[in-house]
């Protein structure tokens, strides 16, 4: 498979391009962060690079300066947007074996409070 076609049938890359309908709660020209479609619990967002990145093993310096230094941000927005949040998981699965599922990088915001039964 080539690269582009790689691209073209990428979930992420859908997403980005604005093909397949997700719930956007920060955006700019380096990345995406919308809600996950199977909530781990109440406001988990991923984030993504809008460059096709496959996962931490392909990133440059210079993609880890770019696209991670909006993780603060990202958490900080989340947190406020419910006064539950005490809390947050902020994950990346990186590789088939460690769970990664979508082959398109991301990182997954999971809010977390004082006995929310989540357990991982
Ligand atoms: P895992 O499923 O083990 O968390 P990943 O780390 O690859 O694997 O995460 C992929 C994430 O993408 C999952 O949490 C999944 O719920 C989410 N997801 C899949 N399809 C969509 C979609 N259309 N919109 C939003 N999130 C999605």
């Amino acid at each position: 498979m080539s690269e582009n076609e790689l691209i073209d049938d990428c979930l992420f890359c859908k997403i980005i391009r604005g093909e397949i309908g997700s719930y956007t709660v920060f955006e700019n020209d380096d990345v995406k962060a919308f809600l996950d479609i199977s909530q781990v619990n109440e406001g988990h967002v991923l984030m993504v690079p809008k460059k096709h990145i496959v996962n931490f093993f392909d990133y440059t310096a210079e993609d880890a300066q770019r696209f991670l230094q909006y993780i603060p941000e990202i958490a900080n927005a989340i947190k406020k947007s419910n006064p539950r949040i005490q809390a947050m998981n902020i994950t990346s699965n990186n590789g088939p074996v460690a769970g990664q599922v979508v082959m398109h990088s991301h990182i997954h915001f999971i809010p977390r409070w004082e006995g929310d039964g989540i357990k991982f």
